[in-house]
């Protein structure tokens, strides 16, 4: 079978384990049923996520021009603190700021490689945190808005990390930690404004992800450097794609790929 469509990040389904799908204009291909399987990826094109032009891709699955004037892709995006919506103030469109940032956010902590603090809308809980391969996470406040999630990220990324290292992500390299103890150890420098949305009872996530077996050297496979590649697939986990060869693809970061799909 060929498929051919532009990529955009794995959907999913919070299963055990993580059922990953990836959704084409014209198809839908359940990724789960592909391991132990070879797959030819090519790509033959480009597609800004946002204009759909052919255009080199600059970031987030968006050309340079989208990236810079698109209101999904303003600085508050990836620096929550920046969100200004809640003070009726615009960025570059206050309607879809509004809408994506006045509704209710989570601070959480995940174990990926690290325990990390991180900020996501309620509504991508567990998402978020499969996206980036955490076997294990925490929900810490939920707040009403994404300036609050933000400043709280700040405030705890002095006590915690706020990054995953992928590579020890991937060659499963893990410990369980007690996410509920560092949830109350981190308490006293929640922000004051956001202390009120403290989470007291809650329990850990666990996430089991679909992978036969862990890569012990990584080759990260980048579709603009090298646009053809065939493997086995023998794992998925967070967004990548792990193949037997130590090949792994990082489905989110090629976003925007016009890809020929061979299975
Ligand atoms: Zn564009």
């Amino acid at each position: 079978m060929v498929y051919t469509g532009v990529l955009t990040k794995m959907q999913t389904e919070f299963l055990e384990p993580i059922q990953y799908y990836l959704v084409f204009e014209n198809d839908f291909i359940h990724i789960n049923q592909l391991l132990n399987k070879s797959i030819d990826i090519k790509r033959v094109g480009y597609q800004c996520l946002s204009c759909g032009l052919d255009r080199p891709i600059f970031r987030q699955g968006f050309c340079k021009t989208c990236f810079f004037e698109k209101p999904l892709a303003g600085d508050w995006i990836m620096r929550p603190e920046l969100s200004t919506a809640h003070l009726g103030k615009e960025d570059r469109d206050l309607e879809y700021e509004k809408k994506v940032q006045l509704q209710p956010h989570i601070v959480y902590l995940a174990n990926s490689s690290n325990v990390k603090v991180g900020v996501t809308r309620k509504s991508q809980v567990p998402t978020r945190w499969i996206d980036q391969g955490a076997h294990e996470a925490l929900e810490i406040v939920e707040v009403p808005n994404r300036y609050l999630a933000g400043i709280t990220e700040v405030a705890l990324k002095d006590h915690v990390a706020d990054k995953t290292n992928w590579r020890t992500m991937l060659k499963n390299e893990i410990k369980d930690e007690d996410l509920l103890e560092w949830k109350q150890s981190l308490k006293k420098y929640i922000p004051e404004e956001a202390l009120p949305y403290f989470i007291e009872n809650n329990k850990e996530t666990h996430l089991h992800f679909p992978v036969e077996k862990y890569p012990e050297k990584l080759k990260s496979l980048n579709l603009t450097k090298t646009p053809h590649y065939s493997g086995k697939l023998v794992g998925i986990k967070g967004q990548y794609l792990i193949f037997e060869d130590n090949t792994v693809f990082n489905v989110r970061s090629n976003e925007g790929a016009v890809v020929e799909l061979q299975v």
